[in-house]
């Protein structure tokens, strides 16, 4: 570059480092003296130049957006759906693969993962709610039993009404492991609100232990129990896992009884 020329440039440069920080947006910087001689050398036009930049730091917003929802939704592990192993649980693989894509979320539909103890029901429902934050919905993630604790304390402050509205602003809700503990009248109560106030409105996962003809034991209650298995599944995918534990697999145990005898063998 002649001399003019590069002190055109340097200062081009300032003003760019200048105006991308009044936008708040530094990285505009990098990409645009990266892109410069790229751009010059296959002859882009301004147009699509000044595209390409743009086009990066949309790009880095939402990602970032993407990794601020992630860590907001409580997850207890990051498991995504690459790291699923597929062989395991092939009869679900193109269902998964479907609601991936995120369509189930737009059409407030829900996801029940059925199945036994280590077949991937929290893996899958994590790996869903990974897939549901880089689409851009707000995620939150809780067993029943901590879903239970936090409507108990909002209808105790008389809240919740509130606290109801405020969840529906979320895309998704994960409800991990219905059954494990059955639910006192109230709660049973509660929990049907939470799924009353989402039907129609915004997505639930839930994943249960137990199929729907044993829901009415958690509950307390035959009728609570189909109530709110009606407005689940009336707009839902039901995916059942099969099998043995993953957790267990490979070391010659088939089921979970064995492990009692085999101290070493703790369930993760
Ligand atoms: P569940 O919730 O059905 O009891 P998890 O999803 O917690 O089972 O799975 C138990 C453990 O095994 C987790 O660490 C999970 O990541 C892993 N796992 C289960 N199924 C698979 C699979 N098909 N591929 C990879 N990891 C799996
Ligand atoms: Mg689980």
């Amino acid at each position: 570059m002649a001399g003019r020329a590069k002190s055109d440039a340097t200062e081009a440069l300032k003003q760019l480092t200048y105006l991308a920080s009044a936008l708040k947006a530094p990285r505009i910087t990098e990409s645009a003296v990266r892109l410069a001689d790229h751009a010059r050398d296959a002859g882009w036009t301004h147009e699509e130049y000044l595209a390409a930049v743009l086009d990066r730091e949309v790009a880095a917003r939402n990602a970032s957006g993407a990794q601020l929802r992630i860590r907001a939704a409580g997850f207890p592990a990051r498991k995504t759906l690459e790291e699923f192993d597929w062989d395991a649980q092939p009869g679900v693989r193109q269902q998964i693969a479907a609601l991936a894509s995120g369509g189930f979320l737009t059409e407030a539909r829900n996801v029940v993962l059925l199945g036994p103890p280590g077949t991937g029901k929290t893996h899958l429902a994590t790996g869903l709610g990974i897939a549901a934050a880089h689409h851009g919905h707000r995620v939150l993630f809780a067993t029943a039993t901590e879903w239970v604790t936090r409507l108990t304390e909002a209808h105790r402050a008389g809240k919740l009404a509130n606290e109801l509205a405020r969840l529906r602003r979320y895309g998704l809700i994960i409800v991990d492991e219905v059954g494990y503990l059955p639910f006192e009248q109230d709660a049973a109560n509660l929990f049907f609100q939470l799924v009353s106030s989402r039907y129609e409105h915004a997505s639930l996962i839930l994943t249960s232990n137990l199929p729907f003809s044993g829901w009415g034991g958690v509950f307390g209650d035959q009728v609570v129990a189909a109530a709110m298995i009606d407005r689940v599944v009336h707009h839902a995918d039901v995916l059942t896992l099969k099998g043995a534990s993953y957790r267990l697999r490979n070391r010659g145990i088939d089921t979970l009884p064995s492990i009692r005898e085999t101290a070493d063998h703790q369930p993760g």
